[in-house]
């Protein structure tokens, strides 16, 4: 067996729906692993199962099927839980305490030595310079954000999972959390990312893992998923009114499209490479489900 962070096989999840509604399937017959080292995105509309795949990963949910081994062991062995930072989706704080109360009272319970120094300079990395010892009642969502991804850091983990980490954060807060993400995985953490903002997927993960209805859709690496067949694009001038039109016509038949606009007396002004993006990506693998 390999001693990967993360191995899901066969993952299901079902919830008893409200009254009348019937079994919610929340996550069915779900499979990837997080490699050493690897940043991993996870992608999925609304509702796609996201969460729920990670509560199960983490041991807050217990699963209805399949199997969750972290470094081959289950979910609850606390020498695993060790090594795992997590970034909830929704923080829920108890408003009266500060962030460097938080840190002091998280290192003792989780036996893990610093000062408060070390914490101050941890909130600093965060972006919480200066706001040390203000109570979390009078942070905005994008600092509680902040405060939780300093909760995450606090013990250097091996294996980073974040749901949603920049979801509501402005550009530059998720610029910030995007270069942490990789400073993490240059000393040696691997992460696991869910994640809305494909661009952001694109950007930091090396594979990317999708659902959609509870369901894998689609997984690879993200030259397996971004490659394939280009498309070009070709913006054609019409002789007569001086028109420009633009048509989209995959790699194999470009040039056959190019003879024909010019037997129709259409001079070519520009012929270009259209990048996929993973939101491409992700539409047709839905798509394709459906
Ligand atoms: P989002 O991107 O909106 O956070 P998600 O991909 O994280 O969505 P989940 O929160 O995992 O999705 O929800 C998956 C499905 O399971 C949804 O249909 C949701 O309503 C349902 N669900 C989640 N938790 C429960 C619960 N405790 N009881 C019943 N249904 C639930």
């Amino acid at each position: 067996m390999s001693n990967f962070p993360l191995q899901v096989d066969n993952l299901s999840k079902k919830f008893p729906g409200k009254k009348g509604m019937g079994t919610v399937h929340a996550v069915s017959g779900v499979s990837f692993n997080v490699e050493s080292g690897e940043i991993v995105g996870f992608i999925g509309h609304n509702g796609a199962g996201k969460t729920t795949t990670i509560k199960c990963i983490l041991g807050l949910l217990r699963q209805t099927g399949g199997t969750v081994r972290l470094w081959n062991s289950l979910p609850a062995d606390s020498k695993v839980r060790r090594r795992i930072g997590y970034v909830p989706e929704n923080p829920d704080y108890d408003q009266s305490f500060s962030p460097l109360e938080y840190l002091s009272m998280f290192a003792s319970m989780r036996g893990l030595s610093g000062s408060s120094g070390d914490w101050t300079a941890l909130l600093g990395r965060v972006g919480l310079s200066g706001w040390e010892k203000t109570v979390v009642k009078q942070f905005s969502k994008g600092m509680r954000q902040r405060m939780s991804l300093a909760l995450a850091l606090q013990s250097r983990p091996d294996f980073l999972v974040m749901d949603e980490p920049t979801g509501g954060l402005d550009p530059v807060a998720r610029k910030e959390f995007r270069d942490i993400i990789l400073e993490e995985n240059q000393r040696g953490a691997s992460v696991f990312l869910s994640s809305h903002i494909l661009s952001e997927v694109e950007t930091v993960c090396h594979r990317a893992v999708m659902l959609s209805g509870g369901k894998l859709v689609s997984q690879g690496s993200m030259k397996e998923l971004l490659g394939g067949e280009q498309t070009y694009r070709i913006l054609a001038e019409a002789g007569d009114t001086q028109d420009t039109v633009e048509f989209l016509v995959p790699e194999r038949e470009l040039q056959e499209k190019i003879d024909a606009l010019r037997g129709k007396n259409l001079k070519v002004m520009k012929v270009e490479l259209v990048l996929k993006t993973l939101e491409e990506v992700y539409l047709t693998a839905r798509g394709g489900e459906n």
